[in-house]
């Protein structure tokens, strides 16, 4: 079984920080200053309040699994040999809930409040990003 080779993410200013921080190796999120709400995709607005007093953090990269498939056939570049893969909703210890495939265990024995952390594999290029995955903790 392959690992899972994603489609390079569409950058702009406000993902910038999360994509360069999971190349890095770190997750980044945001925090509301003015709420202090943390929120994740990345927004230029807390979803909360609408401060536009937005900072970025490095997340502990804790978090359990809040729901979850297992993906048997997908056809597409990239994932075709991959199968099956785990795709999850992921909720951080820090509150916000990420998609995110879990990896490195049977598929099958993922399952719903499985304590994660998150996981960087390197580009697969110079100029490419890092699709942030979870593991078992
Ligand atoms: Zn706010």
């Amino acid at each position: 079984m392959a690992e899972i080779q994603h489609p390079q993410p569409t950058v702009n200013e406000e993902t910038r920080a999360y994509w360069e921080g999971a190349t890095r190796g770190e997750l980044v999120l945001q925090r509301c200053k003015a709420c202090k709400r943390v929120q994740h995709r990345p927004r230029a607005l807390c979803v909360s309040c609408f401060s536009d007093e937005i900072e970025h953090f490095v997340a502990s990269g804790r978090g359990h699994v809040y729901t979850c498939t297992v993906t048997y056939q997908n056809g597409a570049r990239g994932f075709r040999d991959a199968v099956p893969y785990v795709l999850a909703y992921v909720e951080l210890d820090e509150g916000p809930r990420v998609l995110a495939n879990v990896v490195g265990c049977d598929p099958r024995s993922v399952a719903i409040g499985m304590p994660v952390k998150a996981s960087f594999a390197p580009p697969t290029s110079a100029e490419g990003y890092t699709v942030p995955r979870f593991t078992p903790a």
